[in-house]
């Protein structure tokens, strides 16, 4: 799924889609790194998972009150982290097969990916420093 961004060094409008394998998204127009934030479903989210950065998952849903005040904190982490991270949006409503077989029995709950494999799983709200602490290891 694609999304448009604007490139925060030169203010370009880029479309954020699947880069090529290997890469992280960048912009067309001066080369910086891209925030990188995208919506995964049942049938993407393999693809999605798989990326040269760490990646994290958000488990959501509309009805989740906590759920609103994590997601934008993930989008400032996807800005701040330009290039380092990448943050993928699951709605376990509308896919119960992932959720299912991640086991998610609560919301919000961040599942925490580097190289395809699940390194880390973070439930329930966190402030931002907070949850940049925990994510740190898994940056360098
Ligand atoms: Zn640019």
């Amino acid at each position: 799924m694609a999304d448009v961004v604007a490139c925060p060094s030169c203010g370009a409008k880029n479309r954020v889609g699947t880069p090529p394998a290997g890469k992280t998204p960048a912009c067309g127009k001066c080369g910086a790194a891209l925030p990188w934030l995208i919506t995964a479903t049942d049938a993407t989210f393999d693809r999605e998972i798989k990326a040269p950065v760490p990646v994290v998952v958000d488990c959501w849903a509309p009805w989740c009150g906590p759920c609103r005040m994590v997601a934008p904190v993930l989008e400032e982490l996807s800005r701040d982290l330009a290039g380092k991270l990448k943050v993928v949006k699951l709605n376990v409503d509308e896919n119960p097969l992932t959720a299912g077989r991640f086991r998610i029995q609560s919301i919000p709950t961040l599942l925490v990916f580097k190289g395809g494999l699940l390194v880390d799983q973070i439930i329930g709200a966190m402030p931002k420093q907070a949850l940049l602490a925990r994510l740190n290891p898994y940056l360098s």
